[in-house]
């Protein structure tokens, strides 16, 4: 991979992106419905489009998936031939970074800088490290009595279905791959209709890096047509997923109606971000949540869209986050200088502005942005909004926008800010700034999130698990437990 230059991105930039079709067993088909238009939220015109797979297609992948697995002709290789496959489709991702990273931009709007890293480059890492860390999971053998030998074994599930959002897709799409397929499972993937088309690359460097045709399916189309009939299939026995909580629902019901296969969900949040009066710097602070909420337009579901202020800094934290928003740069998120992109549609950028009059209607006040920008570039952009005097009645206080919007609400106590924190149903993420370290811990155990954050915002590995608590989801997504999800345990008991 190359330094990613402006006249770099430029070239890439204006390269044709041929239509997408549908991965099955190894081939790249055209669907047999009408294909969907893909507009980019740069300027909202046309870019390409993509293949909307039908009830069969999705029945065609899922068997291919099937085949796949029974036929063991990944499963059953070596582990340590699963890991050089593995590695050398990490080693493809990132030696193609610039052109995924260009493309998923023009698709989903993310700012350049942060997509090279948070997608193309975070994608090569998660497969690097599920592939290191496949050949050193272990089974057991239990401590039962001497006439009996008990060994548990660690197998795949067999067909895993992962359906991911248009946020951040190489990323996200590759913490529920890599962990699957190093695992030996075979794979239909659903991405999202939006923002496909970095993924259908995906897939055909995971050809090119050698895995076994059927192992690996992708079907792109709408959530109610292609998401549907997978999410109802009979023959996948494990379906992950990020996304809306709405969807995640649907899914729950649809697993209930047909053959109750297990269910992952990494799901929305309403995460607080709280600042104590006694934060060892009070300007960084504000300048994290500001980062917090505003990259990727506020498209980040850990996004630090509450922010708790103690009351007797109220004024000085807003007037610093004030003067920090005004300078971030908003605009073509291909240009390596921007730090705020694109809304990623016309709908999403009418549901955030639905919002912003609700929250002024129910009596928040507006001290900066509020309205859509940029209009001359055709795209769909949004002024970073910051909205004050947020209470936890307020829909604002209580719905993920997943937009630049930022709610503030005052606190006057510890014991008031840990209420407001969890006065939510979600728990995704959280932060907190304090000098105090008993304050730091009595906090870290009140707050019901996935993860807390402690004098800084947003920081992650792919070493740490991520996931929600309460209706942002459950199951993890990275880490070693990852791992659980694709997985099961089986038991040989043996009499001796
Ligand atoms: P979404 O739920 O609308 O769509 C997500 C995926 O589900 C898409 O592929 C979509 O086509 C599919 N889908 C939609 N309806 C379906 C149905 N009836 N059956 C099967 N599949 C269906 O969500 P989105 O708008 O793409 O993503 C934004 C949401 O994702 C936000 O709520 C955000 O917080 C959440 N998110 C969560 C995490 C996390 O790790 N917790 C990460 C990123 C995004």
């Amino acid at each position: 991979m190359s330094v990613l230059t402006q006249t770099e991105i430029d070239r890439l930039a204006t390269l044709p992106v041929p239509p997408g079709r549908l991965l099955i067993d190894g081939a790249w088909i055209e669907g047999s419905a009408a294909p969907m238009p893909v507009i980019t939220p740069i300027t909202g015109q046309q870019m390409t489009t993509i293949a909307a797979a039908t009830e069969a297609e999705v029945a065609q992948a899922v068997a291919a998936a099937r085949r796949a697995f029974d036929d063991g002709r990944w499963r059953k290789q070596p582990p340590a031939q699963r890991k050089a496959v593995l590695l050398r489709l990490a080693d493809l991702i990132e030696h193609h970074a610039n052109e995924l990273a260009v493309l998923g931009v023009r698709d989903n709007g993310t700012e350049i800088g942060m997509a090279l890293k948070a997608e193309p480059l975070s994608a090569a890492q998660t497969f690097r490290w599920y592939a290191e860390a496949l050949d050193k999971l272990y089974g057991e053998i239990a401590p039962t009595a001497d006439t009996v030998l008990a060994l548990v074994h660690r197998e795949p599930v067999g067909v895993v279905a992962a359906i991911v959002p248009w946020n951040f897709p190489l990323m996200i799409g590759a913490w529920k791959l890599a962990p699957a397929l190093a695992t030996g499972n075979s794979v239909v993937l659903k991405p999202a209709e939006t923002a496909s088309l970095t993924l259908l690359r995906l897939g055909e460097l995971a050809l090119e890096a050698g895995l076994p045709p059927g192992v690996l399916n992708i079907v792109t189309g709408t959530g109610a047509t292609t998401g549907a009939a997978l999410a109802l299939s009979m023959d996948v026995d494990v379906l992950v997923f990020t996304g809306s909580g709405a969807t995640g629902r649907r899914l729950m019901e649809y697993s209930a109606r047909s053959n109750l296969k297990r269910v992952f969900l990494e799901l929305g949040g309403k995460s607080p971000n709280i600042i104590f009066a006694d934060a060892p710097d009070l300007a960084a602070a504000a300048r994290a949540a500001a980062g917090g909420i505003f990259r990727n337009s506020g498209q980040v579901c850990v996004a630090g869209s509450r922010l708790l202020v103690e009351a007797s800094v109220h004024d000085e934290v807003l007037h610093h986050l004030a003067t920090v928003t005004r300078a971030m740069k908003q605009g073509n998120p291909l240009d390596l200088t921007t730090q705020i992109g694109a809304v990623h549609s016309e709908a999403q950028l009418a549901r955030d502005l639905g919002f912003l009059s609700d929250a002024t209607a129910q009596g928040g006040s507006l001290v900066l942005g509020g309205k859509r920008t940029l209009l001359e570039t055709g795209g769909y952009y949004l002024e970073p909004t910051i909205i004050t005097g947020v209470a936890p009645g307020h829909r604002l206080f209580q719905e993920e926008v997943f937009g630049p919007v930022l709610a503030v609400t005052p606190f006057s106590t510890e014991a008031e800010a840990l209420h407001l924190a969890n006065a939510t149903d979600f728990g995704l993420a959280s932060g907190l700034w304090t000098s105090n370290l008993s304050r730091a811990h009595r906090m870290i155990r009140g707050i019901r999130a996935g993860v807390v954050h402690v004098n800084t915002y947003g920081g992650t590995d792919i070493t740490v698990p991520m996931g929600g608590v309460r209706q942002s989801g459950n199951g993890h997504d990275k880490s070693l437990h990852a791992f659980d999800k694709y997985t099961d345990l089986k038991t040989a008991w043996i009499q001796l």
